[in-house]
């Protein structure tokens, strides 16, 4: 029989924490290329989660694997994402404690697959009641409408989200979920009107037009052929080798009705999808006076008929905008880039719109039944987070921007989680511990988003501000209010002392996670988010209800500017770190193995960066703080009482002293170990590793 030795050898360690040099960065690095070698892509680090993405189907996700995991100790069997969600269901319920599930990394990271096993693992493995049945097969019938609508296929991933959400279920006293709700949060609506080379719009464009049956298509005036419509050409990359628009088509259709979509609601929203491909080709000339005209006349009433508006009124707002200059209203004509950016504007405010719409219409059929459980009160909760990751591009946008930002918010929130719970564990437990010092990036948040200060308050100032101002102006403005600020550089600041040198458009921000320089090319637009008042106006007199929805008439009556889409983002972030901070937390990493999307490459070079910005090997530092284990008194003598003759079959007195007689029987030096008040606490792995082989010898 092999060793235990030469098994730990070949596989590595299931916890991190049990790795002998844990301040070495290769040895972390080297225990996880071990693991992916032979399929494990699971490890621990302590209570937290790391996984490596397969880029293959593991047979590790069945039902019979469920029931492997169920009720078990997090540390009994090999690490898994069933384990960690049992344990954090449990814990709700031994504890009747909210908890969340934070799952982070990269684009292609692994982030959302992880988000469908658990919820797959919750809707096998939880108690069920009459709305189980149904609410399970909501929520998993929403994954596939969600990613249709959501989801595109970029140069990182065949099938990125390209928005963030939280999931939050609700269960009931018994542990039965009765409900559930999800916000959404910024879904990336430049995509619709235009995608970088190698990239997509939109699944579900390609879907229909690939699915979509001849009478449909042809009613709604569609080809077949993708290439034929400006919107999906962009990126010159119409397939996908990995899927199938076709069977996907399928499947979301056949989930709309579960999820409680009348066939008139699917017929309203297939009008709205072909709308945004014919405007996406309604063209435009210039007249001899620079007026602008459109010159896909025929086309236009074609549009407006399944935007459902009046057709002239549509080819007006396309080519003229309205102002109110002093009480009066005045109609002034759009030269020809300003008449292509409001039909952009309006394909992105429609599909967005229409996106928001979707996911509410969703939370609806999600909706606990239960006037009683409709009041959080009775109920608990496990939210889960699924949003996007750290993002460097070559080129940086406000998109990017808004992203980096969420994700320095959710590692601020990480530092307080992870420092708090680790010394209130110390502290309930009685012992002395030391704090792990590690970057606070608060600095950084608060850079970012302080009133009057904040990279976010400048820029909407900016926006504001009457008279000229233009992107550079907004550069400027950062320069003069952030010049001196150690994690904010310029080409002026530079100096020459930096390695990239930095254009006249650019900012850099110094992120937790690295650098990242951001082009101010179109972020005044992107934050105004602007859709010309006339074609509001338009809209709200839709006769598709969906789009009535969307476009209310209060906003057009409304003087008010609307908050800024920067302004909104963050304050949608403050609630998201309420909710999470009332929640007990855990966490997922994932990580992205090789760029190639392959299965059996692991680079390391990219595996490398990603646990620095992960920041594993801190975790593992605050983690391993005085202490590398802990273990309840019950499950350490429950394993071990088999290796001393006082407390083998079983031991009847007190926890504590049991863990102690069998402690000192072993042989356990003063420093080896501490007792708390419920756990044992162990300094080095090697202890644990002596024992664990006595077990098996
Ligand atoms: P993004 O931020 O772009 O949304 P993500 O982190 O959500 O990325 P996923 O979409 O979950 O990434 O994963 C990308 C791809 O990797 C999946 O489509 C799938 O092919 C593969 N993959 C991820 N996790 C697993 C897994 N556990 N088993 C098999 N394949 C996986
Ligand atoms: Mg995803």
């Amino acid at each position: 029989m092999e060793s235990a030795l030469t098994a730990r050898d070949r596989v590595g360690v299931q916890d991190f924490v049990l790795l002998e040099n844990h301040n070495s960065e290769a040895a972390f690095i080297e225990n996880l290329r071990r693991r992916f070698r032979e399929n494990l892509i699971y490890t621990y680090i302590g209570s937290m989660l790391v996984t490596v993405n397969p880029y293959k189907e593991l047979e590790i996700y069945s039902k019979q694997q469920m029931e492997r995991y169920r009720g078990i100790g997090f540390y009994e069997i090999s690490p898994h994402i069933y384990a960690l969600s049992d344990n954090t269901y449990r814990a709700m319920r031994t504890e009747r404690k909210d908890q969340c599930i934070l799952i982070s990394g990269e684009s292609g990271a692994g982030k959302t697959e992880t988000y469908k096993k658990i919820l797959l693992y919750y809707s096998v493995t939880c108690p069920t009641n009459d709305r189980m049945a149904s609410l399970g097969d909501c929520l998993l019938q929403s994954n596939p409408v969600l990613e249709a609508f959501g989801n595109a296929k970029t140069l990182r991933n065949d099938n990125s989200s390209r928005f963030g959400k939280y999931v939050a279920v609700q269960f009931d006293f018994r542990g039965a979920p009765v409900g559930a709700h999800i916000l959404n949060y910024l879904l990336e609506k430049s995509r619709v009107v235009h995608q970088n080379h190698g990239e997509r719009n939109f699944h579900i464009f390609y879907q229909f037009l690939d699915g979509g049956d001849n009478d449909l298509l042809s009613t709604l005036e569609l080809e077949r052929n993708p290439q034929k419509y400006q919107y999906l050409v962009k990126g010159n990359c119409p397939r996908l080798s990995s899927v199938s628009d076709k069977n996907n088509w399928k499947v979301v259709m056949k989930a709309l009705p579960v999820l409680g979509f009348t066939e008139e609601e699917v017929q309203k929203l297939l009008n709205i999808i072909a709308s945004v491909l014919h405007l996406g080709n309604t063209q435009f000339g210039e007249g001899e006076e620079g007026e602008t005209y459109i010159t896909t006349e025929p086309h236009i009433t074609k549009l407006a008929k399944l935007l459902g508006v009046d057709g002239s009124a549509l080819g007006e707002a396309l080519t003229h905008k309205k102002l109110t200059a002093k009480g009066e209203e005045m109609i002034s004509p759009l030269n020809f880039e300003q008449a292509v950016a409001a039909r952009d504007a309006l394909a992105k405010a429609v599909y967005g719109r229409t996106f928001t719409w979707l996911v509410e219409k969703i939370n609806q059929s999600l909706a606990p039944k239960d006037e009683l459980h409709r009041s959080s009160k009775s109920s608990t909760v496990i939210g889960l987070l699924d949003i996007y990751g750290f993002e460097v591009l070559q080129q940086n946008s406000f998109e990017q921007f808004c992203i980096n930002y969420c994700n320095e918010k959710l590692q601020q929130l990480f530092i307080e989680f992870t420092l708090r719970s680790e010394q209130e564990e110390y502290e309930t437990e009685g012992i002395a511990w030391e704090m792990v010092k590690y970057f606070d990036n608060k600095i950084v948040c608060d850079m970012i988003e302080e009133k009057h200060k904040g990279v976010i308050s400048i820029l909407d100032e900016e926006c504001l501000r009457p008279g000229e101002t233009c992107d550079v102006s907004f550069l400027e403005k950062l320069e003069d209010a952030l010049g001196g600020h150690p994690n904010f550089v310029t080409h002026k600041s530079t100096n020459g002392k930096t390695r990239r040198v930095m254009s006249r458009e650019e900012f850099r921000l110094l992120h937790y996670a690295g650098e990242v320089n951001y082009n101010v090319s179109g972020f005044l637009d992107k934050n105004k988010d602007l859709l010309n008042r006339n074609l509001k106006e338009v809209m709200c007199q839709s006769d598709n209800q969906i789009l009535t929805h969307c476009f209310r008439r209060e906003e057009v009556m409304d003087q008010k500017y609307p908050e800024m889409a920067a302004t909104q983002f963050k304050n949608s972030l403050m609630k998201l770190t309420e909710i999470l901070v009332s929640k007990e937390p855990c966490y997922v990493r994932c990580i992205k193995p090789n760029d190639a999307k392959q299965p059996g490459r692991f680079d390391e070079v990219l595996v490398r960066h990603q646990v620095k910005y992960l920041g594993l090997m801190e975790s593992l530092r605050v983690r391993r703080a005085g202490f590398a284990y802990r273990r309840r008194f019950e499950a350490f003598l429950q394993r071990y009482k088999p290796l001393c003759p006082e407390t083998w079959p079983n031991w009847h007195g007190a926890l504590v002293d049991g863990v102690s007689t069998l402690v000192s029987h072993l042989g356990y030096k003063e420093e080896e170990y501490k007792l708390g008040s419920s756990k044992i606490f162990i300094r080095f792995p090697k202890t644990l590793f002596t024992t664990e082989d006595a077990l098996e010898a």
